[in-house]
């Protein structure tokens, strides 16, 4: 029906990818995601939807930016007709960047007039009201976000936070606007627009909202937000005739083999799923920066011990532990570093399951640990498969290792998570 993708997306980070793949399958698109910028011939020929998975939520913003514009052009020369940029729904970022800083540069190498922004994911918590982003009940500045290891949130006015991240005009088009629907929301885009604003943070308490949303902007060249922006284009592009009837996803023939979890996230909600992991008697191995950095673990240790773990179930490896865990480990050995170390550990161990363990079911709990973990691996290009939880589905690799990967953000997930995502499995 389409020649080439109706839409590709950027992604900053790997389990965002993922959750934005996730919703746009779920309105009945076909979604290929790769892993970052794939060349020319490695995009699959016949999806509607190309999520390119990027790492770059914490990397310089000049990096970010030049990362994005390669996805982008790519994207673009494939055929896509719209851009989505997406980030956390949580908006993680630092007044650095980069979030300002890469929808910046994707409108300006669309010549667009302004683009919207908004993180909300009612599904999931996210709400934003009057520019203020809300997490369950709380201000985001009052969520664990506050504490967050690499981008701690304690700004919870969106229009302010990313006011401080752009040279360009923020504005907002709020409530009263968007609860009367995608004719009101066009309109106070336009407004906006003829008054100079570039990018619109866009207030969304509800999935209606953010179909109205998606209704309103089908047609822009750029849209920014979490994943909850999707919730509305599917049948924006139906509508429009831009894609075939609703597709049902593939299932990928996954090879038997052991099962494993990664958890390198500090959220609280994986702090919850590895106690409930311990509690019903998984076998588990705790590692730390400290005692990575002082030579006393290493994957080589945690490899033996998977090994030597009963086959029949999964095991499980985190670095998980609370702020005041990692506010040591940092204040010793620098926010960064304590990170590379875990995530190069992490890396290594994935690469032992996979290549020496038998390992082809894989559970990574955490953005940035996902993001090394598949690196590690190799894996390029992830077919979306069913959904675990809200904003978590397995993937398929489709070339080797021929494995299911659930990419999971850190903040999400039942408690029962670790325990249950087996089920999910075809
Ligand atoms: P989330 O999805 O919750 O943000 P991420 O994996 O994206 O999780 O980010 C967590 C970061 O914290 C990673 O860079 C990880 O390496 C780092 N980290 C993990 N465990 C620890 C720890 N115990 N101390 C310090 N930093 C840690």
């Amino acid at each position: 029906m389409t020649t080439g993708p109706v839409l590709g997306c950027i992604a900053d980070d790997l389990t965002g990818a993922t959750d934005l793949g996730l919703t746009l399958s779920r309105g009945g698109l076909r979604v290929v995601q790769v892993t970052g910028v794939p060349e020319a011939g490695d995009l699959p020929g016949d999806a509607d939807v190309i999520v390119v998975a990027l790492k770059s939520r914490t990397v310089p913003a000049a990096e970010a930016v030049e990362m994005s514009l390669r996805a982008a052009d790519m994207l673009l020369g494939a055929g896509a007709r719209q851009l989505f940029f997406k980030y956390c729904s949580t908006f993680d970022s630092t007044d650095a960047g980069n979030i300002g800083p890469v929808a910046e540069a994707l409108l300006g190498r669309l010549g667009a007039a302004i683009a919207v922004a908004t993180p909300a994911f009612p599904t999931n918590g996210r709400t934003v009201f009057q520019g203020h982003l809300f997490v369950g009940r709380q201000l985001l500045s009052d969520s664990p976000m506050r504490d967050h290891p690499l981008t701690p949130m304690r700004d919870p006015n969106l229009v302010a936070v990313l006011g401080r991240q752009t040279r360009l005009p923020v504005g907002l088009i709020a409530f009263d606007a968007v609860e009367r629907g995608r004719e009101a929301i066009g309109e106070a885009l336009a407004r906006l627009a003829a008054d100079g604003t570039r990018l619109a943070i866009v207030d969304a308490l509800t999935d209606r909202h953010l179909v109205e949303l998606g209704a309103a902007v089908a047609e822009a060249p750029l849209v920014t937000g979490g994943s909850g922006l999707a919730i509305g284009l599917p049948d924006a592009y139906r509508a429009r005739g831009w894609v075939g009837p609703r597709a049902e996803a593939r299932a990928a023939a996954i090879p038997p083999g052991r099962s494993a979890i990664l958890a390198g996230s500090c959220s609280t909600a994986t702090q919850k799923q590895v106690a409930a992991a311990e509690r019903a008697g998984l076998a588990t191995f705790r590692i730390s920066p400290a005692e990575i950095a002082a030579g006393r673990q290493d994957a080589a240790q945690v490899l033996a011990w998977a090994g030597e773990q009963n086959s029949d179930r999964p095991v499980l490896v985190y670095s998980t532990a609370p702020p005041d865990d990692v506010t040591g480990a940092q204040a010793s050995l620098g926010r960064e570093r304590a990170a590379a170390l875990v995530e190069e550990t992490f890396a290594e161990i994935a690469r032992g399951l996979v290549g020496r363990q038998g390992v082809t079911r894989l559970v990574v709990a955490g953005g940035e640990t996902s993001g090394a973990v598949v690196t590690a691996l190799g894996v390029k290009a992830l077919e979306i498969g069913p959904e675990i939880d809200p904003g978590v589905p397995w993937t398929f690799s489709l070339s080797d290792p021929r494995m299911a990967l659930a990419l999971k953000s850190g903040n999400f997930g039942t408690d029962d998570f670790f325990l249950k995502a087996w089920d999910a499995l075809p």
